[in-house]
């Protein structure tokens, strides 16, 4: 954030927006005007239709809770023999999450259940038929029930549209984006879901003094999906744009490619590889994947990713 007075770092959750009046406003209570504001919260998980599996439910987003509440999740399956754990979501989240969470199940509770609602269009739709086999076989290697129905939420776990219940103690959630509740209130103009609409420059169309990239945004002018791949090489644009002088005229354009290239983790040492049509597997993707993401995580921490990964990869 730019503003007139103040630059520095503030660590709080923006808890509303009032893009006419260029201020924001924080959860510690402070209210910070800006003359341009980058905006990249990224997104909720969609969980509306899962609502009544109550306490049961944990959605992936956001990522903070999730990983606080994951090893409170591997103790409770270790105490609870016959644990059940439903993953609901069939895209790129669901399927890594759930051959994660049976990794690191068979250590910790070698006897649980997983299982992926993939909803009727199956796994990884908009992915290759090929990319597709790949994955399914991945997940019956892994033990993992594939149920291809829309299911909503129940306080035994998920009822699928057939009437099935699926009982479950824990449901893992990963059923798409929605963008944070108060940027319905910001006065931005965004797309029919909410998320705010940006222009190829990521500038919001409504106002020119506000950008956005990620999750949180979406391109009037090209179809883009939501993907880390999309975020990180949009913001260097964003950067650009955020500090370009006032009217310029030389604002940097993000044009996202045709394909993008998805490295699917598969629990243990090995994924699958996605590239429009084209699609590989083995330890070889899971190596690359794993070098590729210690190499952007280290840009930022850095130096050498230092995390238990190695160990959990086992
Ligand atoms: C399990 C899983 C696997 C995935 N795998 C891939 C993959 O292999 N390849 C790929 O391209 N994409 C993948 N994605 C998607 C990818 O993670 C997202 O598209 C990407 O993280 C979006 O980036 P972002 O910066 O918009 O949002 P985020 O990465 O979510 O970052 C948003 C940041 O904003 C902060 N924030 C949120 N709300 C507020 C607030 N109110 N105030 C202040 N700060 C706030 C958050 O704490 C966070 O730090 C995956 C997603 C999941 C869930």
């Amino acid at each position: 954030m730019q503003s007139g007075h103040d630059r520095g770092t503030v660590v709080a959750h923006v808890v509303a927006l009032d893009a006419n009046q260029r201020r924001v406003h924080l959860s510690d209570g402070q209210t910070l005007a800006y003359e341009r504001l980058s905006l990249d919260v990224g997104s909720e998980t969609d969980v509306r239709w899962l609502q009544a599996t109550g306490p049961r439910l944990l959605p992936i987003k956001p990522l903070d809770r999730f990983i606080a509440a994951w090893p409170r999740l591997l103790a409770q399956a270790g105490a609870q023999p016959g644990f059940r754990l439903c993953v609901v979501g069939g895209g790129a989240a669901g399927f890594e999450l759930a051959l994660a969470a049976r990794h690191a199940l068979r250590r910790h509770a070698p006897e649980a259940e997983v299982m992926l609602v993939a909803g009727p269009a199956g796994v990884l739709p908009g992915h290759a038929a090929g990319v597709r086999r790949r994955a399914v076989r991945q997940l019956q290697r892994a033990d993992i029930a594939i149920l291809t129905q829309r299911a909503v939420g129940d306080e035994r776990g998920v009822m699928l549209e057939d009437g099935q219940v699926v009982h479950a103690d824990v449901v893992l959630a990963a059923t798409g984006a929605r963008p944070p509740a108060w940027l319905a209130d910001a006065g931005l103009r965004c797309d029919e879901a909410g998320f705010v609409a940006v222009d190829a420059h990521h500038r919001s169309v409504s106002h020119p003094d506000v950008y956005a990239a990620g999750d949180v945004c979406c391109r009037v002018d090209v179809p883009m999906a939501r993907s880390g791949v999309h975020a990180v090489h949009a913001g260097p644009v964003l950067a650009h744009n955020l500090l370009a002088p006032p009217r310029s005229a030389a604002l940097a354009v993000y044009r996202p490619r045709r394909y993008s290239l998805y490295l699917l983790a598969c629990g243990r040492r090995y994924a699958i590889a996605s590239w429009g049509p084209f699609s590989a597997e083995g330890a070889w993707v899971w190596r690359w994947k794993d070098a590729i993401d210690r190499r952007f995580i280290a840009r930022f921490s850095g130096g050498t990713l230092e995390t238990d990964t190695e160990e959990a990869a086992r």
